[in-house]
């Protein structure tokens, strides 16, 4: 097999691309829960674009374009492609959204949702994934990326309100501060349910007179949204 790290970086182009084609039928096959039987052009252009191995730790790097999670340190996990681009896609993200992610990991989410909208705002409650990946986001010139530790349970006050919130993690309930913080006719995106077992990505929509909506889009699995201590 040709070495991909030997060959430059493009050598990673064609993985991606098999990446998005596997993306592609499983977005198919899921059609009848999710709603959505393909994915906009835009959230495949970027997933064609960002280059998840330059997100994974260097001995998970020959599985980068594997649809499926990584480990990523301190017992946390890398998302599996397939559903970075389900979630980015169900927030039906404009090119002028300020949009807010918990749960920032290697933040390979957060550069998806970067290249789709004007400002991403990201929070991730460990505090080495964080330091790594702000000084991923630098390297890579995300400039319009703003990331912070912290317990994201709280949403982000200061930045609010945003046209789209994400949650990479589960939570057991849905944090009330979140729906707080997005804007008439904005949605969140978030898996709910009991930690380690079954889970439902819900989708909630505000509508203009604030009332709320929710759907569940599919079952899923993710690692559960953790709380800082409280005093
Ligand atoms: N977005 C990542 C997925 C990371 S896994 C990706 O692109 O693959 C979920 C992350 O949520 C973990 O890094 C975990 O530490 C973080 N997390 C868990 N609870 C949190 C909380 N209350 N606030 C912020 N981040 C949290």
């Amino acid at each position: 097999m040709v070495n991909p790290e030997a060959a430059g970086p493009d050598a990673y182009a064609l993985q991606r691309k098999a990446m998005v084609g596997t993306i592609e039928s499983i977005v198919h096959e899921t059609a009848a829960e999710t709603g959505r039987s393909q994915l906009q052009k835009r959230v495949l252009t970027a997933m064609d674009k960002v280059p998840r191995h330059l997100f994974v730790p260097p001995d998970q790097r020959a599985f980068s374009y594997a649809n499926r999670p990584l480990p990523i340190g301190n017992g946390q996990t890398i998302s599996q492609p397939f559903m970075v681009a389900l979630m980015t896609d169900l927030l039906d993200l404009k090119a002028t959204d300020r949009v807010l992610e918990i749960g920032t990991g290697c933040g390979y989410q957060t550069a998806v949702l970067a290249e789709l909208a004007r400002e991403v705002f990201t929070i991730e409650i460990v505090p080495p994934l964080a330091t790594e990946a702000a000084a991923r986001f630098a390297e890579l010139n995300f400039r319009n990326v703003t990331a912070r530790t912290g317990d994201g349970y709280a949403g982000w006050h200061e930045r609010a309100p945003f046209d789209a919130i994400i949650v990479t993690a589960a939570a057991t309930e849905v944090p009330p501060a979140l729906t707080g913080q997005l804007k008439p006719g904005g949605k969140l995106v978030i898996p709910v349910g009991h930690a380690w077992g079954s889970q439902s990505l819900l989708v909630i929509e505000k509508d203009t007179n604030g009332s709320l909506s929710t759907r569940n889009a599919l079952g899923v699995r993710f690692v559960p949204l953790t709380r800082e201590k409280q005093q």
